[in-house]
């Protein structure tokens, strides 16, 4: 091995682990956005009028992809202001309660 050629092998070896680094902060952040229940709304953010169920677009696939499918966002719309966006399911207060919501 000569004096000018690159080591490549621990140059490929650091830069996995930099990158290793960064995913694993990256999928730290997602999780902690996940537990920390930022996306999961109850009711539209601008009138707190009932949301429902709209169809998925591709940006929110593409949002799903990059979060890992670690957050599960479903898009919304509101019926009374015609707010829409991405959410994370509603908790679905009324009616059933399974095994959430224990007293
Ligand atoms: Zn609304």
């Amino acid at each position: 091995m000569g004096p000018s050629e690159v080591d490549y092998y621990a140059f490929t070896i650091m830069l996995l682990r930099w990158f290793g680094m960064l995913f694993a902060g990256y999928v730290i952040l997602i999780l902690m956005l996940r537990i920390s229940n930022y996306y999961r709304i109850k009711r539209c953010p601008n009138c707190s009028g009932e949301l429902k169920r709209a169809q998925r677009t591709g940006s929110d696939r593409f949002v799903t992809l990059t979060t890992l499918g670690i957050i599960p966002l479903k898009r919304y719309r509101c019926y009374t202001c015609y707010w829409e966006g991405r959410a994370l399911e509603i908790k679905n207060t009324r009616g059933r309660s399974k095994d959430e919501e224990k007293d």
